[in-house]
């Protein structure tokens, strides 16, 4: 059984389907990278992950039990936690008080503020700053310690390196490198960076249109088949991008 499964999962906007029957699994301690170019849904989905946009079908399910259901608040209780694309943190806050919040929200285990910040050790001299003046590399960081701290089964990362400095990408998957190897956390993660994705990833997703074009381990494809998928290329088709 998979710790985490989406079956047939479709989300709208309106009348646009943004997600069109998306299914894959994900296994304990596996990391998937969902890619695919800009509006192809990847956004969504996480968000319907998270339970923070309601699926119009389909299903996901965490240790054999339906989420689908399950409002954000409750469903990061049960074991999915997401850090937003645009990091979302209280900035009136410290980075302390950011963290402590999700701590006394989350479930209790083995991820305390002092165990986050052993993974992210720049994260200490900021404890006590407040989250509005963080540069963007920093508030990833602290994003990604917050959702560590409800103690999660599966961590849903959406574009963890937008906007950062090349430095600042390679801290932050130093730290999530960390979290992987010690702790064996299950993630699945929206990454525009592809090299970065095939790189970190045991699983690839990559979406094109609302819909899956391709799935399975980074080996199992040439860079070119990779390359059509994102795109939504088909064969026979010519590229135009
Ligand atoms: P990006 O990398 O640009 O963030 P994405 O792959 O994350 O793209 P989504 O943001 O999920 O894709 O968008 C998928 C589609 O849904 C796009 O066509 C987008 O314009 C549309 N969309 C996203 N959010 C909304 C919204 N709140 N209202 C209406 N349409 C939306």
């Amino acid at each position: 059984m998979s710790l985490f499964s989406v079956r047939n999962l479709v989300c709208h906007h309106g009348l646009l389907a943004a997600v069109r029957d998306v299914s894959f699994d994900l296994a304990q301690g596996e990391v998937t990278c969902v890619i695919g170019a800009n509006g192809a849904g990847k956004t969504t989905l996480m968000r319907a992950l998270a339970g923070a946009h309601t699926p119009s079908s389909g299903s996901i399910w965490l240790n054999g039990a339906e989420v689908t259901h399950l409002p954000s608040s409750t469903r990061f209780r049960s074991g999915i936690a997401m850090s937003p694309e645009g990091r979302r943190l209280f900035p009136d806050m410290t980075v302390r008080e950011n963290l402590m919040v999700a701590a006394e929200n989350g479930r209790s285990g083995e991820w305390t503020i002092d165990s986050v910040v052993g993974a992210f050790p720049h994260m200490e001299p900021l404890l006590d700053k407040f989250a509005g003046g963080l540069s963007g590399g920093q508030r990833q960081s602290a994003a990604i310690a917050r959702a560590l701290l409800a103690n999660p089964d599966v961590l849903i990362l959406d574009e963890v390196s937008l906007g950062l400095s090349p430095a600042a990408v390679g801290q932050v998957y130093a730290s999530l490198e960390k979290i992987r190897n010690q702790r064996s956390m299950s993630m699945v993660i929206v990454e525009q960076d592809l090299a970065r994705s095939l790189s970190f990833a045991d699983q690839i997703v990559c979406m094109a249109e609302g819909q899956v074009e391709l799935s399975g381990a980074p080996s199992d494809f040439t860079r070119d088949q990779i390359t059509a998928a994102y795109f939504g290329i088909h064969e026979g088709e010519a590229a135009h991008v």
